[in-house]
C-alpha cells in the first residue's frame, strides 16, 4: 500500500481513546487520515469486566466493527480494533494479550489483519481487608486504572476506571461499607486505562502496515502475509524431522493463491530434535 499523496479518509469505531495510539502511525507511513468515531458503543459487544458476555471472536469481532465504521462513515476503508486475554502458549504461566487490527476495504474487497501479542502483566485479587491493598497500589504500572467490586459482585457496586491511591482507597472502602465483605480488585483493560494495551495496539497498527505492503501475486489484493507455519525441520544431526519451523505459507483470502517461504536455515538445532535430545 503506498504512502497517499492525498490524506485519505480512514474510519475507526472507539469509544477507547484507540485512535491516539493508531492514527499517528497511520497518518504517518500511509497518509491516511483517522476519522474516530463513537456512534457506537462498541461495550455492546462484550466487556472484559463481564457485565455483557462476549458472543463473537476476537477476529470476528475487529471485523464487524471496520465493517460497521465504514457503515456510519460512509468511507470505503473501515478498522476495527479488538483485545482479547487468554492463558497464552506457556500453559496459563503468564496470562496473555493479544491484540488485532482489522482494515477493511468493501470498495476494493479485502480485509486484512494486523496482529500483536505477548504476555500481560494483568493482575487480580481478592483482598479480605486494606491492609494488603497498598501493597498491591505500589505494583500497579504508570497509567494503569483499576476496577474494584465487593467479591459477590452486587449489580450496584462497580468501581471502574480508578485511578490513583486516593480514589482506589475511596473505592475499596466504599465497598466494604455496602457489603462487608473480600474485595475484588483488578486492572481495568479498557484500552483508555490500560498502557500495556495501548502499546500492544500500536505495534499490531505497524505489524498491519507490513501486511499491507505484501501484495497477492496474483489477484493483487494486500494482505498475502506467510502465517501458516509447517514445522518439520530436519535435524542437524539425524536429519528426522523436528518440531522447528520448516517453512511458511501464504494464502490469499481472496482468491486462495499459495506461496511457501522457507526458513533461512535448512536444519534444526540437534537440541531442538526429539530423537537426538529426548
Ligand atoms: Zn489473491
Ligand atoms: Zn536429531
Amino acid at each position: 500500500m503506498p504512502h497517499s499523496s492525498v490524506p485519505r479518509a480512514v474510519a475507526l469505531l472507539t469509544r477507547h481513546d484507540k485512535g491516539r495510539v493508531i492514527a499517528p502511525i497511520l497518518q504517518n507511513k500511509l497518509n491516511w487520515q483517522l476519522h474516530t468515531s463513537d456512534a457506537f458503543d462498541t461495550d455492546q459487544l462484550g466487556t472484559f469486566s463481564g457485565e455483557t458476555p462476549r458472543t463473537l471472536t476476537a477476529s470476528g469481532c475487529a471485523e464487524y466493527k471496520a465493517r460497521l465504521a465504514c457503515e456510519l462513515s460512509g468511507l470505503s476503508i473501515g478498522l476495527g480494533s479488538e483485545g482479547s486475554f487468554d492463558a497464552g502458549p506457556y500453559g496459563g504461566l503468564l496470562p496473555w494479550n493479544q491484540e488485532l487490527l482489522t482494515c477493511v476495504d468493501i470498495d476494493n474487497n479485502w480485509q486484512v489483519t494486523g496482529i500483536a501479542h505477548g504476555p500481560s502483566f494483568h493482575q487480580q485479587r481478592v483482598l479480605e481487608s486494606s491492609d494488603k491493598l497498598s501493597e498491591f497500589i505500589e505494583d500497579i504500572p504508570k497509567g494503569q486504572a483499576l476496577i474494584l467490586y465487593p467479591q459477590s459482585r452486587p449489580a450496584d457496586t462497580l468501581f471502574k476506571g480508578v485511578h490513583g491511591k486516593d480514589n482506589i482507597q475511596a473505592a475499596f472502602q466504599e465497598c466494604q461499607d455496602r457489603c462487608s465483605e473480600a474485595v475484588v480488585v483488578e486492572y481495568d483493560l479498557r484500552a483508555m486505562h490500560c498502557p500495556e494495551r495501548m502499546n500492544r495496539i500500536a505495534q499490531a497498527t505497524e505489524n498491519l502496515f507490513a501486511r499491507l505492503q505484501c501484495y497477492c501475486p496474483n489477484c493483487k489484493r494486500p494482505g498475502f502475509w506467510p502465517d501458516h507455519l509447517v514445522d518439520g525441520l530436519p535435524c542437524g544431526v539425524c536429519h528426522m524431522p523436528t518440531h522447528s519451523i520448516a517453512k511458511r505459507i501464504a494464502i490469499c483470502q481472496s482468491c486462495q493463491h499459495q506461496q511457501s517461504f522457507a526458513v533461512d536455515t535448512p536444519f534444526a538445532e540437534p537440541v531442538n530434535c526429539p530423537y537426538c535430545n529426548p
